[in-house]
């Protein structure tokens, strides 16, 4: 009998005012009673329109079936036959525009919990199963795969269980890409992302970190020299913006990404580890994506009294998760909407001591159908901080295409593919995530990874 709640079994969270202080993870996960109550919501539709919503079309009624059975590994196994990562897409991917947003239970309530249940399958299999995947034997052919994040993760995944000898080059000493350097722990625990690595080493991909491709070796190398018959580039969009207003320089101005890096995959939270990291009593961190709601939590947790986001839209225009501004609003973020930064002013010795803010009205609606914020004359005011976190969105780093001949970029420093979405204009490499997107999610980025692993499979079948 189907559960008829409207509402979805919520989820157990550290207290906020305990959380606000740790790095631990916010969200503890189901039980094993609150999956099989969330379980029983779905109806198990005809024509699930959920698997429509989701890039990597997770057979999600069935594998919900299996958890109603109390199956935790079949439900597992149906996951993972399209979903690699599952345990990280159960806790970062924005399911509420994505599977949730088609669920048919979300017309008279609440959706059906689907990344929530993921996230418990996901998690019962890795405190369940001790049983590593097994190396299938090798086809003879060699793929390189330029980062480690999603997209990389998943074509390795993919073309490693069809026998390729797969060897991943990431720039950074730890792979995982945004998923270990941007994301904080509190939100994805390292140890699961490590944990999906080890599985990818476990099927013969080899995972050689320290190595800027473009600087260490170019792709000419990897494929003329080193014998790799197709490249896959997943290189990110790590290239941050700046504002270029007055005071940019002053010591205390970053960007979300440098901030975060150090935070997470440097662990400047923890003594033990010698980071570098700014010592803030007051933060402000300009933006109103999850980046900026990432980097606002970090502040908070590493000990600053005070820390204001600066958007200069309104709430409703906010881009970041619900999920994620409620968590922040619950730890004490003071959000100052509705507020541009026109100004950072500096002491005498160079360093930050407050952000000029400007207030903004919204008029009318611009390219982007959101309504254009516009500068209320004379209501400057100036912010108390001596950190000014910068997270305005970012861009693909050009030092790939600027190294490899034939590799076209557009205007935005994205790399051009064609109609396959992931065939770049050089012949055996392939790109997918958001190197070829711009800024994106984990969730797309994997649906690119599948789809080059596909597409280099068939080029090399085809030479
Ligand atoms: C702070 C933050 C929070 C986010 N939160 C969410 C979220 O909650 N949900 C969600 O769905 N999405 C979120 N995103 C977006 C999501 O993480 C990205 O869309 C996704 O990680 C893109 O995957 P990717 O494989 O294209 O690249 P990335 O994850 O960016 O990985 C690229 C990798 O390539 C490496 N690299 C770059 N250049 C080179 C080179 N020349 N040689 C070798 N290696 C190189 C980089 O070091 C990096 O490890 C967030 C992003 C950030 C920054």
């Amino acid at each position: 009998m189907a559960n008829m709640t409207p509402v979805k079994t919520p989820m157990p969270n550290q207290d906020p005012e305990v959380r606000a202080h740790n790095f631990e993870e916010v969200a503890l996960g189901y039980t094993e009673e609150m999956a099989q109550q969330e379980a029983a919501r779905c109806l198990n539709c005809k024509n699930p329109r959920c698997v429509q919503g989701c890039p990597v079309n997770v057979r999600i009624p069935e594998f919900i079936q299996k958890v109603v059975e109390g199956d935790y590994e079949a439900a597992y196994q149906i996951i993972t036959s399209t979903n690699a990562l599952p345990a990280i897409s159960g806790r970062v991917c924005p399911q509420e525009s994505q599977c949730e947003s088609k669920c048919v239970r979300g017309v008279k309530g609440e959706p059906v919990g689907i990344g929530r249940l993921e996230r418990f399958v996901a998690d019962w299999h890795r405190t369940h199963s001790t049983e590593k995947p097994a190396k299938p034997e090798s086809n003879g052919h060699k793929v390189a795969v330029v980062g480690s994040g999603p997209s990389s993760l998943t074509c390795a995944s993919d073309l490693a269980k069809q026998g390729y000898q797969v060897t991943i080059f990431e720039a950074f000493h730890t792979a995982g890409g945004v998923l270990v350097y941007g994301i904080p722990e509190f939100r994805l625990p390292k140890a699961i992302v490590q944990g999906e690595v080890d599985n990818l080493k476990a099927l013969g991909v080899e995972v050689m970190t320290d190595m800027v491709i473009g600087k260490v070796l170019s792709i000419d190398e990897l494929m003329e020299d080193m014998g790799f018959e197709a490249v896959f580039i997943g290189t990110g969009a790590g290239l941050p913006r700046f504002m270029n207003i007055p005071g940019e320089g002053y010591a205390g101005v970053c960007s979300a990404n440098e901030y975060l890096t150090r935070t997470n995959l440097m662990k400047a939270y923890l003594s033990e580890y010698d980071t570098p990291q700014l010592k803030s009593k007051a933060v402000a961190v300009v933006g109103g994506g999850n980046v900026a709601m990432d980097a606002c939590r970090c502040a908070m947790r590493l000990g600053a009294d005070k820390v204001y986001i600066v958007y200069r839209r309104s709430m409703e225009e906010m881009p970041a998760r619900n999920e994620e501004i409620e968590h922040a609003q619950e730890e004490g973020i003071d959000f100052r909407l509705l507020c541009n930064p026109v100004e950072i002013l500096g002491d005498e010795k160079g360093h930050v001591c407050g952000i000029k803010c400007i207030q903004m009205a919204l008029g009318e609606p611009d390219a982007s159908g959101r309504r254009r914020p516009v500068e209320v004359p004379g209501s400057e005011f100036v912010l108390d901080v001596d950190t000014v976190v910068m997270a305005l969105g970012t861009s693909p780093n050009p030092l790939i295409r600027s190294t490899t001949p034939g590799l076209e970029a557009n205007k935005r420093g994205c790399l051009v593919v064609g109609e396959d979405e992931v065939s770049t204009t050089r012949e055996g490499v392939f790109a997918g995530g958001d190197a070829v997107t711009g800024a994106a999610t984990v969730i797309l980025a994997m649906g690119a990874g599948k789809k080059a692993a596909a597409a280099i499979d068939r080029y090399i079948k085809s030479k």
